[in-house]
C-alpha cells in the first residue's frame, strides 16, 4: 500500500471560463486568500500545460486538506475544481489519484512527466499571495 506521507502537497485548479467565469474564479481566490495559508498562483487566461481551460492553482500543505477542500466544495460557484496530491508522479497525481469538484474537464496527460524530481512536485510556500 502507498503511504500518505507520498504527498508532499496537493493543487486545487480553479477553472473559468474568461468570458463568464473570471470574477467567480476571482471571488473564489480572494475568499481563499483570506482564510487559508495557502499559495496563490498565476492567473492563466488560458489553457496552459495539460490544463484545458483557464484555471490559477492554489497550493497547500496536507495539513489544510480537511478545512481548504470542503470549502471549496460548498463555495465552487458553479466552477469545475481539480485537486490532485503532489508526489514523484505527476501523470498518476493529475489523472488517476485526484479528485473533482464540479464537472470535470478533460487534461492532456501528454503533458505530464511519469516520473519527475522531487523538488517538482511542489514546494509549499504557506504565506499566502494574491499575485495579479
Ligand atoms: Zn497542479
Amino acid at each position: 500500500m502507498r503511504k500518505v506521507t507520498e504527498i508532499a502537497s496537493y493543487h486545487a485548479h480553479i477553472y473559468f471560463d474568461p468570458a463568464t467565469g473570471r470574477e467567480d474564479a476571482l471571488a473564489i481566490r480572494e475568499a481563499a486568500a483570506e482564510r487559508f495559508a495557502a499559495r496563490m498562483g498565476t492567473i492563466w487566461d488560458k489553457p496552459v500545460g495539460p490544463h484545458s481551460r483557464a484555471m490559477y492553482q492554489i497550493a497547500f500543505e496536507p495539513g489544510l486538506f480537511a478545512s481548504l477542500v470542503p470549502w471549496l466544495m460548498l463555495n465552487n460557484r458553479g466552477l469545475s475544481i481539480l485537486i490532485h496530491p503532489n508526489t514523484t508522479n505527476q501523470k498518476r497525481d493529475h489523472l488517476l489519484d485526484a479528485v473533482w469538484i464540479g464537472p470535470p474537464l478533460p487534461l492532456d496527460g501528454e503533458m505530464l512527466p511519469e516520473e519527475s524530481e522531487a523538488e517538482l512536485a511542489g514546494a509549499v510556500n504557506t504565506t499566502p499571495t494574491l499575485n495579479p
